[in-house]
């Protein structure tokens, strides 16, 4: 096939009926962080190239190696959006919400870019839900935040939900441990990968983020992040975690767990399921105090998460596909001499009266339109012959049972509502 009509490398399209599978996590989302007060926020793809460089980190994977930039025709340097905390702070400054009443509570979706190996599970272009709760500095913040993002996915029917947190710390604690890291591991940096002895000279904490084996080996006895908490970092990590208990929010200490972006400040947490598939989370967030005050805004502490879309629709439990209403309850069927125009007529009636319902339209003997209602996993059809359509009536057949029953026209809406 020709390149005009292949989608680019690491995109793809969603098509019916796994997108009403989207909309209806979309939905979820919507729902579950209403009740916490959330709401939605929609930023530009197209952002300014130096709003991840200096909210993201210019060192980092995303911003060295995965950014889509370019100049537009002005010459400007732009980029699609990596990620949304960095372009959420922006807004959030740019419009001056803090005049708004704080704290803020913002949630959104939508597709980021990457330029990633494609593989399984991983594109260029991915979809991410998010939520980021600015100016509430305080531990019961980013219980309330992890509680929020738990029973959302268990409102998706995800069960064993594991939250692992941790504190990366403030910045003496993170400056204590780096040079510990860096203690560690110098004398052991001819046995790290290429990329972590770059690091051990650029950002020394992002190696503890590395998959590589020989990396893991090099860490294996590194110090612990934990143990250089400064006595505020150490109280406040504390606090969030006797809340997560208050709330029922089962969470284990992961002291290994730093998360790869630069901007994180004592809380970072991922949660893991049996379903979720334990190695490489899905959702993972962590606290940002410095950010907005870092790109220019006001100095506000923020907290936020980011789900990844497609890995969760992947793994989605089940339970939830099988609650989604798929496809419309009923065809719509006139039969020989009846006109097609009598059941495209009865098909608007139906939709009028809230029922979603298709009409044959074309010219399909019977039996082949009924083959392909059944193969559409469609409910029932309705028959329109000559005798019904004189009485006011039409047949009702079930199509997984093959039961056939005539009913006045007035009644056919409420049998198919409660089929649908
Ligand atoms: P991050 O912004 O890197 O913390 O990513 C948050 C989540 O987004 C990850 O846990 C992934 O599930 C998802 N994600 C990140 N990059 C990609 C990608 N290239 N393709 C699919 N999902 C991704």
């Amino acid at each position: 096939m020709s390149a005009a009509l292949r989608s680019v490398k690491g995109t793809r399209d969603l098509l019916p009926p796994e997108t009403a599978v989207w909309q209806a996590v979309e939905e979820t989302a919507r729902r579950v962080f209403g009740l916490y007060g959330y709401g939605e926020i929609r930023t530009p793809i197209l952002e300014s190239r130096d709003l991840f460089a200096r909210g993201v980190g210019e060192t980092t994977d995303i911003v060295a190696k995965e950014m889509y930039q370019f100049r537009d025709r002005k010459g400007r340097e732009l980029c699609l959006r990596p990620e949304s905390t960095a372009a959420v702070a922006r807004a959030f400054a740019e419009h001056g919400l803090a005049n708004q009443g704080l704290p803020a509570r913002l949630f959104y979706f939508g597709p980021h870019f990457r330029y990633e190996r494609p593989q399984k599970g991983r594109y260029r272009q991915f979809h991410q839900i998010g939520a980021e709760l600015i100016g509430e500095g305080g531990p019961l913040g980013d219980a309330e935040l992890v509680a929020m993002l738990v029973r959302f996915l268990e409102a998706l029917g995800f069960a064993d939900l594991e939250v692992l947190v941790n504190s990366v710390g403030d910045g003496p604690s993170r400056e204590a441990f780096r040079e510990a890291l860096v203690a560690h591991l110098e004398p052991r940096s001819d046995a790290l990968s290429p990329d972590s002895r770059r690091r051990l000279e650029e950002n020394p904490l992002r190696i503890l983020d590395s998959k590589e084996p020989r990396d893991r080996q090099a860490l294996a006895d590194a110090p612990s992040m934990l143990d250089h908490l400064s006595e505020a970092s150490a109280r406040r990590f504390a606090e969030v975690r006797d809340a997560l208990e208050r709330l029922g929010v089962g969470h284990a200490v992961t002291p290994r767990l730093v998360r790869g972006l630069d901007y994180y400040t004592d809380t970072v947490f991922e949660i893991v399921s049996a379903g979720l598939g334990a190695q490489d989370a899905i959702v993972g967030g962590g606290r940002y105090d410095r950010l907005l005050a870092e790109l220019g805004g006001p100095d506000l502490p923020a907290i936020g998460f980011a789900i990844g879309q497609d890995r969760l629709i992947d793994v989605l439990p089940e339970s939830f596909r099988r609650g989604l209403g798929g496809a419309p309850p009923a065809l719509v069927v006139a039969i020989e001499p009846v006109p097609a125009l009598a059941a495209l007529e009865l098909a608007e009636e139906l939709r009028r009266a809230g029922v979603a319902a298709l009409a044959e339209t074309g010219s399909r003997s019977l039996g082949k339109a009924l083959r392909w209602a059944d193969r559409r996993g469609l409910r029932a059809a309705v028959l329109l012959g000559e005798a019904e359509l004189a009485a006011g009536r039409a047949a009702l057949k079930d199509l997984s049972s093959g039961e056939q029953a005539a009913l006045p026209r007035a009644d056919l809406a409420a049998r198919l509502g409660e089929l649908q």
